[in-house]
Order: structure tokens, then C-alpha cells, then sequence
């Protein structure tokens, strides 16, 4: 049954072109950033397909967009598939627009097909999830799980001064013909395809990634304050210096966080020394740590560990070190009935696979805090994203929106049944 029905490759290229004009760059890339004029116009392309389809447009507060291919029972919660429209100002064709478009093919599909689901099945295409044009990212997915927007976003300006509140109101205004809905609603579950944005697909040889989770990052900022004092004068028995300690802390953290955990990322960005001056003794060091990890509890070991050998070694040099978390985004794991989804609809098509971890963000990761969500990933050229050289072989767009399809009915299958 189901596993026979394809998605029409010519017209998800074609629609993969068409969205790709807009905003699209000389070097071959897209500016479309969230609620520019650009971001409005691709968004009005996608509502005139879906109304020209005979789908339902809805779109929400913070200007979520959602096109509705009902099921044929109404009491359902819908099963959500989409991903996001903007795009970094240096941004890719594919990065959003795949997962959009491999979406709307979906629903395009099963129409061509006569193939009718219980629940209903819908797109969403996620407001502003760059968040380089207004910050933070992921406003739409968040906003949704949050069913608010979070007050402090109303004077929030973006990056060339427009203010956020008049730019989502213009961009919901510029689809008049939209009903609206109000934010976060039940839904079933959600699925999102999306380019893997590193090179271990293509470097494998893989064609789709199966992502069971996104690792949680936390940003600690460290300062281990000492005695500014003479270079020259200051003999080694009178000195309280802080680049000792911290130079000591780093190097024990350096030679056990990562290699004693091969999940663990640990990176120092930002090194500062004050004074700053060729002949003092520093008086303080501060810098910052990136840890990522997909497990909450290893963050917390791990955040633990940091803290007690900065601590340590600003004892032993006769300083005092001070941690603070600067940003916590916990992880997210998938549940593993919708992976298992993944899988079987995977094996029906023959698609060699491989289970994965998201390094960078996501929508899906919002969702996952209130419906089962989970997302595939294929491979992209180089590993290159927020670039406008990022690139996608056909071949994978293709194999890419067949397992949306197919994992979108073995979901439909089992997350499908149940009423809100
Ligand atoms: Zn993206």
C-alpha cells in the first residue's frame, strides 16, 4: 500500500528552484531572513500552491505558517511535518527550504494518490529559526511550546534596526487571506527533514541520517582573580597569578572532558587578561567554556568538574576563581517509538541509514518538549551550511522527502490514532 506511493522528483526540484529565486544571492546563495520582505513573498508563494492544492492555511501569532490536509476524522490532533522558511543573509538554498518543500511534496503526494490518513497531516513552516536577523532563534517552535510569546521579544530590534513586533505584524499581514490561530495547539507528533550541516553523511557515504536527539550546550563564564603585580620584582615566592591557575585548570580539562568522553565538547572561545600589559602580573583571567553533551546529566558532572578544578588551581596559586552560567539549552532526545518509525519506514524503502546526534539546534528540539517529535537528516556537500555554497545532491533531496513520506505514514500509523 503505502509503501509504493513515490513523491514527484521533477516538481520537488522544481519547487526547490522556484523558492530559491527568492532572496537568492550573485554567489548563488539566499538572503531570506525572518519576517524580511523576501521571507514574506516566499511565504506567500507557499500559501498560493496550498490554496491552489485545495489545502487549509492557517497561520498563528508569531506568524507560524500551517497548511491542513485533513484526515478523515476531525477529533484527531494533526501530525505535524515542516521545518523553516528564512535563511542566514549569507544563507543557502537548502537549509529550511528542503525540509519545507520535502513537506509540502508530502501532502502534494498523497493527494496525487488518493491516499486518506485518519488524523490530519499538516506543514509548518517555523517563524525566524536563524535567529540572525532578530535573536534568539527558534522563535516560532518556541513561542508554539511556550503557547505565549515570551514579553521581553516586544522590544527586541533587529539586526538593522527594525523593531521585531512591527515586522511580525507586517508579515502577517501580508497573507490577509490566512485565517488565524491562536499559538500552541495538541498535535500528534512532528517530523522534520533537514541538511545535516556537518560531513559524516557524505563522508560514510550515507544517504540518510536518522537523528535520535540534540546535544544541550551550556556556557559558563570563569574568572580566577589574583595580584597584579610587577613582572620584574616579583619573585616567585610573592606571587598570587592567575595565568598559572588558569593555564593549570585548562590543561587538566583539556586532557580529560573529551578524551575521556567522546560525546563531550569542550571549547575555551574567549581568553581575556587584565590588565593586558607585557610586564604585570595579570590580576585576573576570564574565560569562557562551550560545553555541549546529549545527556543532562553528564552536562551537570561535566559543568561540576569545571567549576571544582578552576576552583583547585586558584587555590594552589594563591587566587580565587569565580564560575557563571552564561546560556543553558538542555538537550533533546527523541522517543523511540517515532524512531522506530524512522526505521521500519527506512527499511520498506531500502535507504541505508544511520542513527545520529544533532550538533546545531533545531525546531524539533522545542517541539520535543510537548509531542514526539524527531527529524532525518541527508547529507550536504562538504558539510557546508550557513553558506552560500551549501549544496544537496539532487539524488538526496529525492531519497530525502521519499523517507519524509514514507516515515510520515508509518507515524501517521502509530501516533496518528489517538484523539487530543
Ligand atoms: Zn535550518
Amino acid at each position: 500500500m503505502s509503501h509504493q506511493t513515490r513523491v514527484n522528483s521533477e516538481r520537488l526540484l522544481m519547487r526547490l528552484d522556484d523558492f530559491a529565486a527568492i532572496g537568492a544571492t550573485p554567489a548563488g546563495g539566499v538572503n531570506r531572513q525572518a519576517l524580511s520582505v523576501k521571507d514574506r513573498e516566499a511565504r506567500r508563494l507557499l500559501v498560493e500552491l496550498a490554496l491552489a492544492r485545495g489545502f487549509q492555511v492557517f497561520q498563528d501569532p508569531i506568524a507560524n505558517l500551517f497548511i491542513r490536509r485533513d484526515g478523515t476524522r476531525g477529533d484527531l490532533p494533526p501530525f505535524l511535518i515542516g521545518s523553516h522558511l528564512d535563511s542566514q543573509p549569507t544563507g543557502g538554498r537548502f537549509d529550511g527550504a528542503l525540509g519545507t518543500l520535502a513537506a509540502f511534496e508530502v501532502l502534494e503526494s498523497l493527494e496525487d494518490a488518493g491516499i486518506e490518513t485518519d488524523a490530519p497531516l499538516e506543514l509548518v513552516a517555523w517563524t525566524n529559526e536563524e535567529g540572525s536577523h532578530f535573536s534568539p532563534g527558534c522563535m516560532g517552535s518556541m513561542a508554539f511550546s511556550l503557547k505565549e510569546i515570551p514579553n521581553e521579544w516586544g522590544d527586541l530590534l533587529g539586526s538593522n534596526g527594525e523593531r521585531f513586533s512591527e515586522e511580525l505584524q507586517a508579515t502577517l499581514e501580508a497573507l490577509p487571506q490566512v485565517q488565524m490561530r491562536p499559538l500552541g495547539f495538541p498535535i500528534a507528533g512532528y517530523l522534520e527533514l533537514h541538511i545535516e550541516q556537518g560531513p559524516s553523511l557524505e563522508r560514510e557515504n550515507i544517504p540518510i541520517g536518522i537523528v535520535y536527539g540534540i546535544q544541550g550546550t551550556r556556557w559558563l563564564e570563569v574568572t580566577i582573580t589574583g595580584q597584579a603585580s610587577h613582572a620584574g620584582t616579583t619573585a616567585l615566592s610573592f606571587r598570587r597569578d592567575p595565568m598559572t591557575a588558569a593555564v593549570a585548570a585548562l590543561k587538566t580539562l583539556f586532557d580529560t572532558v573529551m578524551p575521556q568522553d567522546e560525546e563531550a565538547r569542550f571549547t575555551i572561545g574567549r581568553f581575556a587578561v587584565e590588565p593586558g600589559s607585557v610586564n604585570a602580573i595579570p590580576g585576573s583571567v576570564t574565560f569562557t567554556v562551550d560545553l555541549r553533551h546529549p545527556d543532562t546529566e553528564s552536562l551537570n558532572q561535566l559543568e561540576a568538574l569545571i567549576v571544582k578544578t578552576c576552583a583547585e588551581a586558584a587555590t594552589s596559586a594563591g587566587c580565587k576563581a569565580q564560575s557563571r552560567r552564561l546560556f543553558d539549552m538542555p538537550p533533546a532526545a527523541f522517543p523511540e517509538e517515532l524512531l522506530a518509525c524512522l526505521d521500519r519506514a527506512a527499511e520498506g524503502q531500502a535507504l541505508t541509514t544511520k542513527r545520529m546526534l544533532s550538533g546545531a539546534f533545531h525546531d524539533a528540539l522545542f517541539v520535543n518538549r510537548i509531542a514526539p517529535a524527531a527529524m532525518i537528516f541527508v547529507p550536504c556537500r562538504d558539510g557546508l551550511s550557513h553558506n552560500e555554497a551549501e549544496y544537496v545532491e539532487p539524488a538526496h533531496s529525492i531519497a530525502g522527502a521519499q523517507m519524509l513520506l514514507a516515515s510520515t505514514l508509518e507515524a501517521l500509523a502509530s501516533f496518528g490514532r489517538k484523539s487530543g
